[in-house]
């Protein structure tokens, strides 16, 4: 019986590679793993498959009646449809624990590192002692230059900076910072996409103190490269939210200025200043140095909602 395995919506590179290489290590296990994705990839990621030979996984949001596994997430609002009505085998994450639960014991694998990449590379290595593939090494150092942001994010850790040292080896990867340059180069793709795409394009639900709140993020080489479409991307937060959502925020990240400019729409402004110790200038406002969802925007927004 097939087992599926799947990252998050909105998919960025490491929800799909992980699934690849997370498929590909269950397979050495002698399961039949089948990397899928729940949804389409971004500019990023299909460069990354391209260079490493790899097709795109298989679309699947839906897990009924299905056993599956999961990587890069464990939030239901992320989840594949019935999660509930499948039969979850495993997680491999590096994000807070999420509110999926089973009934039965289960591998469960997080990691307070930058990637599920990082945490993948443990699992090979000492866990089931497995010699990782030259082109699922490949993957799994794009996801890490992806997640860490070129190692620039607050949630990189040494763990992650060894791992792609040592992945960039096995995948014969000479100048990893060039690579990861050219994929944020390809990510930062903005020209012709639609304004909702761009929004959707790497974008999380979830829920704060029974409040619904989505936060989407670019990021980007620079922020010129948005500077037209700034209201375009405004009016479609505005539908976004309108769609029973309390708050929803757009990153615009610069990830060689190393900070974000945030897009608020919210039915309370003064989450952002309680959050970020900043009061929105109008739609928007400047936060330096921020460059993480997970650890420099999810916690202190989550801690405004609260109080
Ligand atoms: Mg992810
Ligand atoms: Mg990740
Ligand atoms: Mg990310």
């Amino acid at each position: 019986m097939a087992v599926y395995v799947l990252g998050h919506k909105s998919p960025d590179t490491d929800s799909v590679t992980a699934a690849i290489a997370f498929a590909e290590l269950q397979k050495m296990l002698g399961v039949d793993a089948v990397p899928c994705r729940q949804g389409d990839l971004n500019p990023e990621t299909k460069v990354v498959l391209e260079k490493f030979g790899f097709a795109e996984p298989e679309l699947k949001t839906d897990v009924s009646g299905d056993q599956y596994m999961l990587v890069d997430h464990s939030d239901i609002k992320q989840a594949p449809d019935n999660w509930d009505k499948g039969e979850l085998l495993a997680v491999v994450d590096h994000h807070k624990i999420g509110d999926i639960t089973t009934p039965n014991p289960i591998l469960f694998c997080a990691m307070p590192v930058g990637c599920t990449g990082t945490v993948l590379y443990t699992l090979y290595k000492d866990v089931y002692k497995k010699e990782i593939p030259a082109n699922v090494a490949g993957l799994m150092l794009s996801a890490i230059l992806s997640d860490t942001v070129l190692f620039k994010s607050a949630t990189c850790t040494d763990a992650d900076k060894a791992a792609a040292e040592a992945l960039a080896k096995i995948a014969g990867v000479a100048d990893m910072m060039e690579w990861g340059m050219e994929m944020a180069k390809a990510k930062s793709a903005v020209d012709g996409v639609a304004p909702k795409d761009l929004v959707f394009r790497d974008y999380k639900d979830f829920n704060m103190s029974g409040k619904n709140v989505g936060i989407g993020q670019l990021e980007l080489v620079s922020l010129d490269l948005v500077e037209k479409i700034k209201d375009d991307l405004y009016a479609e937060l505005e539908k976004v939210k309108a769609d029973g959502r309390h708050s929803v925020f757009l990153m615009l990240t610069d990830i060689m200025k190393e900070g974000t400019e945030l897009l608020a729409v919210t039915d309370d402004p003064s989450v952002v200043e309680k959050a970020f110790g900043k009061k929105l200038e109008g739609k928007s406002v400047w936060l330096p140095g921020v460059m993480s969802r997970k650890k420099q925007m999810v916690p202190p927004l989550e801690k405004a909602f609260a109080g």
